[in-house]
């Protein structure tokens, strides 16, 4: 217990800003259907399946090296979305010239769109109609 006397010492027991945004967040995640919990991964399967999700390669087609496979799958994942995509005009279908980030476009595993790109305002004008 702190010494009523002490001036200097601050209450030790206070939550600070960030344990509040901490608290907020747990309970925004948990009200969306989320639990919170600590897994371990293995560096070297993780690193793999990084690469291999870079690359588009098969997720079900583990390497033998593999020594967990939850860890490789969530490098894949990592790395599928990490990967540089191409993205086409929703309206004109002309291609960006510079390749996007897929995960930024692109839900990880079926690919579906998550949102759309637009050349030009005169495009995304069009395309309203
Ligand atoms: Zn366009």
């Amino acid at each position: 217990m702190k010494d009523e006397l002490d001036q200097q010492t601050g209450d030790l027991f206070a939550r600070s800003g960030s344990a509040e945004r901490q608290a907020r967040l747990k309970a925004r995640r948990e009200a969306a259907g989320y639990r919170q919990t600590t897994i371990w991964l293995h560096g070297d399967s993780e690193r793999i399946g990084y690469a291999r999700g870079l690359v588009a390669a098969p997720l079900q087609q583990i390497p033998q090296e593999v020594v967990d496979v939850t860890s490789y799958t969530l490098g894949w994942l990592r790395g599928d979305q990490d990967r540089p995509a191409s993205v086409s005009c929703a309206s004109c279908r002309a291609e960006r010239e510079k390749p996007v980030r897929a995960g930024d476009y692109y839900r990880a595993l079926d690919g579906q769109p998550l949102q759309v790109w637009y050349c030009s305002e005169e495009c995304a004008e069009r395309f309203q109609w």
